[in-house]
């Protein structure tokens, strides 16, 4: 098992919200306001000796800002008025690496409260459909607001099991995108209090079991969509029983059909080697990305040529 890391400071991220604002406006803002623009990231070390109101744009996803851990913005007007959404830069990793092209069709499966939802609606600039479901009606709630806020147009919000979705129904039969970001142990979170992972207790053998059990499920089920190309897959999960093992035993039993995709190349951390395409996929944790820990999978309809990479 990949454990969490002890005392670690992860930074704050701030997304830009491409829906409302560019990210030059959003620098400008912030530099008028009294911060201090760094320029460009080159290395995850460059996010490391953040100070004060010093900021810098991300080496890795250009709509994204980074800010000591210091800093809080839940005040800030860009905030409250929906122009910067204030995510974990792993949890951008998933829409990021999907990037559904404008107009399409694309399913986010369990989507509450909705942060991957309104960057998936960024990327496509409001030009499609974006399906979310989610089981809990209270977490979609606080996502309706979510996305009203951040100016998300092309979604349709529907409180149901997302295993009881029928792939067959006509309405998905465009969707050619889906991401699945299911219920996980969270162990991955850090606690912006005290920094450290939460690894939690609760993340019992047999809580990991009935989880994991839920997520092949999940996995399997985004699958079956018939005219889906690609499903991203991702948790906030430390633990390999809930990633790399999810992603191999899905992947045995659609290897006529689907792949894995090597995801960004440059990623200093990549899946446990737990099976041959382990690599293929993403980690990240405090230590080595300055980030939550999170995993990342990226399954690909396979029609014969060589593995591609994203
Ligand atoms: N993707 C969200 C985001 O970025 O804001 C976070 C999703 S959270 C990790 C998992 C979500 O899955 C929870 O909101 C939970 O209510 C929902 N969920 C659990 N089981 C589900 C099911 N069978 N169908 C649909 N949603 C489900």
């Amino acid at each position: 098992k990949a454990s969490g890391s002890q005392g670690c400071r992860v930074p704050r991220y701030v997304r830009v919200n491409l829906l409302k604002t560019s990210t030059n406006d959003v620098i400008d803002y912030f530099r008028r306001d009294g911060f201090i623009y760094r320029g460009r990231a080159t290395s995850v070390n460059d996010l490391k000796h953040l100070k004060g109101k010093e900021f810098i744009c991300d080496l890795h996803l250009p709509e994204l800002l980074v800010f000591p851990s210091t800093i809080d913005l839940h005040q800030h007007f860009l905030y409250t008025a929906g122009h910067i959404i204030l995510q974990d830069k792993a949890s951008c990793l998933p829409a990021h690496l999907l990037n559904p092209p404008q107009g399409s069709h694309v399913i986010d499966a369990c989507a509450a409260p909705g942060n991957k939802t309104s960057h998936l609606a960024a990327i496509l600039r409001n030009k499609g459909k974006l399906f979310a479901f989610d089981l809990d009606i209270q977490r979609l709630a606080t996502m309706g607001t979510l996305l009203l806020r951040a100016g998300v147009t092309c979604h349709q919000l529907a409180n149901e099991d997302f295993l009881l979705v029928a792939s067959s129904d006509p309405k998905y039969q465009d969707v050619r995108h889906l991401l699945l970001d299911p219920s996980c142990s969270g162990s991955g979170i850090v606690s912006r209090l005290k920094q450290v992972t939460e690894d939690e207790e609760s993340a019992s053998p047999e809580r990991l079991q009935a989880l994991s059990s839920f997520q092949r499920k999940a996995l399997c089920h985004a699958l079956s969509f018939p005219r889906v190309q690609r499903v991203v897959y991702s948790t906030c999960s430390v633990h390999q029983e809930e990633n790399e093992e999810v992603v191999r035993e899905v992947l045995q039993q659609h290897r006529d059909s689907f792949r894995l995709v090597n995801l960004m190349p440059s990623w200093p951390y990549r899946g446990l080697d737990t099976f041959p395409e382990g690599s293929l996929c993403l980690r990240a944790s405090p230590d080595q990305t300055l980030t939550n820990g999170f995993f990342v999978a990226m399954f690909e309809r396979w029609s014969g040529e060589k593995t591609t990479e994203q």
